[in-house]
């Protein structure tokens, strides 16, 4: 009996011939892959050979001599802080805070109350513009007080976003200008909330954030363990950042900083700690035992000399691990291929031990732990059929990159993200096609912040760079 011949199906995109890492597991490389995306997900995952005969796609998109790989899910970050680059280094971090971080969070939250809400607008921009060029598909942007309306800004730029609103009502650490009044947090928090849930399906979510332990009351952090719970969202904080946190929580409480959280009752599978640096062995075991996850910025915490996260142990232990890139401020770059890197030198530093987070594990947390610490592991993090479709491609031709001897280590310890990452996919959008921007004027976004910052920091009286006196248009 004859066959009937089989169509080939019409699919959005095809992703032909390129070295595909699907990271599900070490052994699951493909050398001359193939990879179908249709409306939004990755519909399969196979040798090139095979799935041209399957599917007839809108748009062919050829990966000879590029590496494909689910994008990098960067799990803390401050767009605010992308427009302060440079601006104070090689300082002590309480000094960095007093004179670069804390007046511009002071102007954040003023202009906001006063219904001005060009520095978030701006910082937005070009958060999402660095983080699409490096290949960031998922960013946890923890901001201080963003009006519901610049959230369209992730929609427009095609990122999927975690926006998170700092709270904080401590003034130990703070200036009185940064703490938003509660009722007026709690208000945007319900904005907020409701904003994301208008977004496309998975797009957009929202999470409480607290600053941290230090400056943060304990009855805030119980309300906002409640509402969370309540409302169904999760909570994002800094942990553990500071010897100066440890210090004054264990003066204060006479426990360390995890215990201290565990015991009010803060603690559990929808919080995300970010640093978590000070930690002794119960702490990990708290961790684990709660489910918090952790966000591991290894190059902010070297810059500001904070310490050195136990990351080695908390895997050993089974805590959740993600990577993120912290700053602009204090990184300097939305680069996950170098956070991954420096993550693999730190553990091996600290435990004097060059076998440790080797570098297969170390991209790991910059997909598949970001997803998990995120609770999306069942979305993104792997190019997993009917997961979504948010996949980049490497170019492997540049010289920093060759010769390839063992794909993962190359990709590891030479790429480089803003300058090798080549082709971006957001749920099935393409919003970075042969390193351009598909979904933003880069030079509008960078020359529109540059004459904000020029002209607000100066009337602030704040720190504006002689360069920009002397650039014509
Ligand atoms: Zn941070």
């Amino acid at each position: 009996m004859e066959q009937t011949p089989t169509l080939p199906q019409e699919i959005d995109i095809l992703i032909e011939h390129g070295v595909v890492i699907p990271m599900d597991e070490p052994e699951h490389i493909l050398y001359d892959g193939s990879v179908a995306v249709h409306a939004g997900r990755i519909l399969a995952v196979g040798p090139a050979e095979e799935l041209a005969g399957r599917f007839a796609p809108q748009k062919r998109i050829d990966a000879r001599k590029r590496a494909v790989l689910p994008g990098f899910v960067d799990t803390h970050h401050h767009c605010l802080q992308n427009l302060l680059k440079g601006s104070r280094d090689d300082c002590t971090l309480a000094d960095w805070i007093d004179s670069v971080s804390a007046p511009r969070i002071v102007m954040a939250v003023g202009d906001y109350l006063r219904g001005n809400y060009e520095l978030q607008y701006h910082a937005t921009r070009v958060g999402c513009a660095e983080a699409l060029r490096s290949g960031i598909t998922t960013l946890l942007n923890m901001e201080w007080a963003t009006d519901p309306s610049l959230l369209d800004i992730y929609e427009e730029a095609g990122i999927r976003a975690i926006h998170t609103l700092t709270m904080t009502d401590y003034d130990q650490w703070n200036r009185p200008g940064m703490i938003m009044p509660l009722d007026k947090a709690y208000a945007l928090a319900e904005a907020l909330i409701a904003r994301a849930q208008a977004a496309k399906e998975g797009m957009i979510y929202f999470r409480y954030g607290l600053a941290c332990p230090n400056s943060c009351t304990t009855e805030l952090m119980q309300e906002v363990r409640r509402r969370a719970t309540e409302q169904g969202v999760a909570i994002h904080i800094h942990i553990a950042e500071t010897e100066f946190e440890w210090n004054n929580i264990h003066n204060r409480y006479g426990k360390t900083p995890v215990q201290y959280l565990r015991d009010i009752g803060l603690l559990g599978p929808d919080v995300l700690g970010a640093h978590c640096i000070w930690l002794n062995e119960e702490d990990i075991r708290i961790l684990r035992d709660t489910g918090t996850s952790v966000a591991h910025c290894p190059e902010c915490n070297m810059k500001i000399a904070d310490g050195a996260a136990p990351i080695a142990e908390m895997l050993a232990a089974g805590v959740t691990v993600s990577l993120a890139t912290d700053s602009c401020a204090v990184n300097d770059n939305m680069d996950m291929f170098e956070a991954a890197r420096v993550a693999a030198f730190l553990q091996k530093l600290r435990m004097k031990e060059a076998c440790v987070l080797p570098a297969y594990q170390a991209l790991e947390l910059a997909n598949v732990g970001g997803a998990r610490a995120l609770g999306l592991e069942q979305e993104i993090g792997t190019l997993t059929p009917g997961k979504r479709a948010d996949i980049i491609l490497v170019d492997l031709t540049a010289p920093h990159l060759r010769p390839i001897n063992n794909i993962v280590n190359n990709l590891v310890y030479c790429a480089s993200a803003p300058h090798d990452v080549v082709t971006v996919i957001v749920d099935g959008r393409l919003v970075v096609e042969d390193g351009g921007l598909l979904t933003m004027d880069v030079e509008e976004v960078y020359s529109a912040a540059e004459r904000y910052i020029v002209r607000r920091f100066s009337e602030a009286g704040l720190y504006v760079s002689p360069y920009y006196r002397f650039q014509r248009d």
